[in-house]
Formats: C-alpha cells, sequence, structure tokens
C-alpha cells in the first residue's frame, strides 16, 4: 500500500499538500522512461541539446507564475523564490556558453611516440539522479542537472519531501519541451525514494546533509558508480585587524541570516581581530536589529520561517546548550511562533568551541563572533572543523586578503565579501572535509564531471607499437 505523505506548509504551519510517496516499482519505471531515451538525447548534437534548454528556459518563463506560486507555498518566502527562478535561467544561460567549450572533443594530436595520434572524447554516463534538500528546492534540483543534460545524460530528480509543490508545475513546463521531456524526470518522494533512485543510476548528484550523503555515498560504492556530494557547511569569516570593519559587519551580519541561514553556504563562525572586537560587535548587532523577518507580511522582511518542521527545535538547542555554556545572546534566540516557525536574526558571543553551537551545522539566522589575538589564532580557529565549504575573509588590501585566503582549509573563499559561490560559477572548488566529495560543480568540471573521458588512439604507421617496442614483430 502506498503511503500518503502530508506536507507541512512553513508559513501557516498546516499540512495543506500531500503526495503519495511512489514505491520501488514506480522509481525503476521512471527510470526505465528516460534510460529508454538517453542514446537518441546523447545522439543528438550538442547544439541541438542546448537549442532543447533554451526552449525549456522560454517553458519555465510561460509557466513562471504557476511555480513561483507554489514554491512560495513550500518556503514561505517571495524574494528568495523569485530568486531561484530568475537563478534557473541564468543557469541556462551559462550552460549555453560553457557547456561547447567544455564538451568539445579534443583535436587529433601527436603522442609522445610520433607514430601515434590520440584525442579524447566525453562519454556521459548515461541516466545521472540528483537528489536535492529543501532549502533552495529548485536551484538544487537543476544547478547540475542541466550540465547533466548537456553532456548527454538523462536525468533523474528526486527533491525534498519537504517541498515538493512547485514539481507538478514544473512538469507541465518540461512537457512543452518533447525531447526534454524524454530524458527528464522528476520523482517525488521521501528518502526511500531517494534510496531507490541510486539504485537505477549510473551517477547520483546529492546535496544534502553529511549523515544521508554518506548513507548514498555507501549505496554508490555498492553500484560502483560515481556519487557527487554537496554536504554541509560551518563557514567561517576572518575579519583582519586591517579590514574595513563596518563592511565586514554588515556583510557578515547579512550573509549569516539570509535565508534564515537556511543555506550551506551560511557564515556561522566570525573571528575578529581583537583591537575591534567590540566595536563589530555593536555594528553586527544593530546590523541585525534592522533586518526583519516576512511577518506578517510574507512580502517584507528578509527572514522568512524555517522550512522544515524541526529546525527551529535544533537552533534553539544549540543556543540553549551555548548559553548554558556562558554564551550570550545579544538579539533573536526565541523560536516565534506564528503557525510557522521564524527566529529573528540572533547575533551570539562568549563561544567557545567545546559548545556545539561552534562545532555542527546551525542552519539557523545565527550569527557566532569570537575574538583572536593573531593571525595564527584566526588561521587555527577558522580551520578547526570537520567541514570545509567555503569561508570568507576581509583585509585592508587585496594581496592580504588573497595571502590569507590560502591559509583557509575550505574549497571556496570570499575576499572582502561573502558567499560568493552564489553568484559566481566560473571557477571550479571542491568542498574540504565532510562538506563533500567528488569534482567541483562550478567552472568547466561541472560539464565534464557528468561525463567519462574516452581516449581514442590512432597508430598512423604499418608498425604495431608495441611489439616494435619490445624489438619483436612475432610471437616469442
Ligand atoms: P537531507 O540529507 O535530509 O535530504 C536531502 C535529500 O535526500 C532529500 O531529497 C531526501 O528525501 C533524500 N534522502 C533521504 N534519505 C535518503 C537515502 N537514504 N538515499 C537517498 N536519498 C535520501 O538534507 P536536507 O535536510 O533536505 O538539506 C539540508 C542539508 O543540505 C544541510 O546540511 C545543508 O548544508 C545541505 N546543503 C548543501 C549544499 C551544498 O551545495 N553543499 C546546498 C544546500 C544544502
Amino acid at each position: 500500500m502506498t503511503a500518503v505523505i502530508e506536507v507541512r506548509n512553513p508559513y501557516t504551519g498546516k499540512r495543506d499538500y500531500s503526495f503519495e510517496d511512489p514505491a520501488p516499482a514506480d522509481i525503476v519505471a521512471a527510470a526505465s522512461h528516460v534510460r529508454r531515451n538517453q542514446p537518441i538525447w546523447a545522439a543528438f548534437t550538442l547544439d541541438k541539446r542546448l537549442k532543447c534548454l533554451e526552449a525549456f528556459a522560454a517553458a519555465i518563463s510561460r509557466n513562471r507564475d504557476a511555480i513561483l506560486a507554489a514554491l512560495i507555498q513550500d518556503t514561505g518566502r517571495i524574494t528568495v523564490a523569485n530568486m531561484e527562478l530568475d537563478a534557473l535561467d541564468a543557469f541556462i544561460q551559462r550552460t549555453l556558453k560553457d557547456a561547447p567549450a567544455a564538451l568539445a572533443a579534443s583535436q587529433p594530436q601527436t603522442a609522445s611516440v610520433p607514430i601515434v595520434e590520440g584525442s579524447s572524447n566525453h562519454k556521459p554516463y548515461g541516466v545521472v539522479g540528483n537528489i536535492s534538500p529543501w532549502n533552495f528546492p529548485i536551484i538544487l534540483s537543476f544547478l547540475d542537472t542541466f550540465p547533466a543534460l548537456a553532456a548527454g545524460n538523462a536525468v533523474l530528480i528526486k527533491p525534498s519531501e519537504v517541498t515538493p509543490r512547485w514539481v507538478e508545475p514544473m512538469r507541465s513546463a518540461i512537457a512543452e519541451c518533447p525531447e526534454l521531456a524524454d530524458v527528464l524526470g522528476i520523482v517525488v518522494g521521501t528518502g526511500q525514494a531517494g534510496a531507490a533512485v541510486v539504485e537505477q543510476v549510473d551517477a547520483v548528484v546529492f546535496t544534502g546533509s553529511v549523515t544521508t550523503g554518506r548513507k548514498v555515498a555507501e549505496a554508490a560504492a555498492k553500484q560502483f558508480i560515481p556519487a557527487f556530494l554537496e554536504l554541509g557547511g560551518k563557514d567561517p569569516a576572518i575579519v583582519l585587524a586591517s579590514a574595513d570593519i563596518a563592511l565586514a559587519a554588515r556583510t557578515t551580519t547579512f550573509c549569516s541570516v539570509q535565508s534564515a541561514g537556511q543555506a550551506c553556504q551560511s557564515l556561522e563562525r566570525i573571528y575578529v581581530a581583537r583591537e575591534h572586537y567590540e566595536e563589530f560587535v555593536d555594528l553586527a548587532v544593530t546590523t541585525a536589529e534592522n533586518l526583519e523577518i516576512n511577518y506578517p507580511d510574507m512580502d517584507t522582511g528578509v527572514v522568512g520561517p524555517f522550512i522544515f518542521e524541526d529546525q527551529g527545535a535544533i537552533v534553539l538547542r544549540q543556543l540553549a546548550d551555548a548559553k548554558g555554556a556562558g554564551a550570550t545572546i545579544h538579539c533573536g534566540g526565541e523560536l516565534l511562533n506564528h503557525g510557522g516557525f521564524w527566529m529573528r536574526p540572533t547575533v551570539v558571543t562568549d563561544v567557545t568551541h567545546e559548545m556545539s553551537l561552534m562545532q555542527d551545522e546551525t542552519f539557523g539566522p545565527v550569527m557566532c563572533i569570537m575574538p583572536f589575538d593573531s593571525e595564527d589564532e584566526a588561521i587555527r580557529l577558522a580551520n578547526d572543523s570537520q567541514y570545509g565549504l567555503s569561508a570568507a575573509v576581509f583585509a585592508g588590501t587585496v594581496d592580504e586578503g588573497r595571502e590569507f585566503a590560502r591559509t583557509i582549509h575550505a574549497g571556496a573563499i570570499s575576499v572582502n565579501d561573502a558567499a560568493l559561490t552564489v553568484l559566481i560559477h566560473e571557477f571550479e572548488h571542491d568542498a574540504f572535509g565532510l562538506s563533500g566529495m567528488g569534482a567541483s560543480r562550478a567552472g568547466l568540471s561541472a560539464y565534464t564531471r557528468f561525463t567519462r573521458k574516452q581516449a581514442v588512439m590512432v597508430n598512423v604507421a604499418d608498425q604495431p607499437l608495441l611489439p616494435t617496442a619490445f624489438g619483436k614483430t612475432g610471437p616469442n
């Protein structure tokens, strides 16, 4: 019997949507459908595949109002929902621009032994599974999907069960592009559907928690398929003594609480040169107090509700534990129950690395600030984390910032700004530590990682190479 999953609205707290959790056979059918059509898609020229993606951008635009309305219900926020749909268009435009350079076959060239000419081709895996979380439901379902499709793969998306409403109107947009509809499927379901997807695909890209990422990696390893894991973070910002303190305070506060902190690249640990510490904390508290929640008017404020029902309680637990161990909460820090749950921007000081608030991902609108007395101490504190997603450095000069950035154990460092990976995608970066595994989702690797490289080596002489190298042309 199929289970009916009731879905909670994060703004009202009401369970106002439901779906039937698919049985494993439904996942097999969805995967078989796109698998059947994938060879046809892969045989299209790249130009034709890109034209299909361009047509999809137009279809999304035609269906934008319905998709947006559903996404607003899913996430309880209007501005970010609009940004997600704008980003979708930007992803497609970027794919049109970058895929040809990334996926071109290399021209035959003479090898180190001159009688051989070689070249490399990119061969798609086949079907790529894309399992995504609830914090940016649409962006994280498509960021890796377009490169995978451009590379000639079919894609089966399994979005989060917490935010499934956008899928139905998105399917209408997909249906307007028949060739794409043959190779792009979306299955709404819980974690068991995600596990079933992993069993049906040839490569998987997973964005979500470390706990689930580990299960996905284990399942993928059993099948000998690659798993690209985009996991959590505990991003630090380091504000050096030479930095523009007002700029650093404004930027780090915003990037700690934007999207209610429900972003993997959210800044969760801020280390400030002791001489500017008090001024910095004052500025952060003033900035935080001026950032409003989007209740009772969803169209105002910058801090939306917790999307996942239990997230507020998780944040509250970390704060209570820290407070019990001596932390000071300057503003925010309370769970506001308006049906949905909100927390005002929260600034915390007197924290230590013994607190879970400074070790575990918080995923809430919480900014923790600690002073440091030397740059060595700042480096030690910033790198004292099991995560290594991204980081920010604020310095007086570009050279100083660039130099300091190299000391940080994380894949993407913003200098004199924060969270630049949200908008800048051309520079390759890996996730360090528990933040992930697999080739970069940014830069040209975003495309090539969904292919296997095939070398074609042609002997252009009439002498076979190996026997000649052995000094023999006949059997031993
Ligand atoms: P989650 O791990 O709970 O769920 C993610 C997805 O995995 C969901 O679709 C879920 O249904 C599915 N799933 C659950 N069990 C599964 C299984 N056994 N096999 C396959 N799929 C399964 O994550 P979440 O709570 O939805 O998302 C929040 C997390 O995502 C945070 O840790 C955040 O940092 C991380 N995240 C990372 C990035 C990044 O780019 N690195 C971006 C956004 C979010």
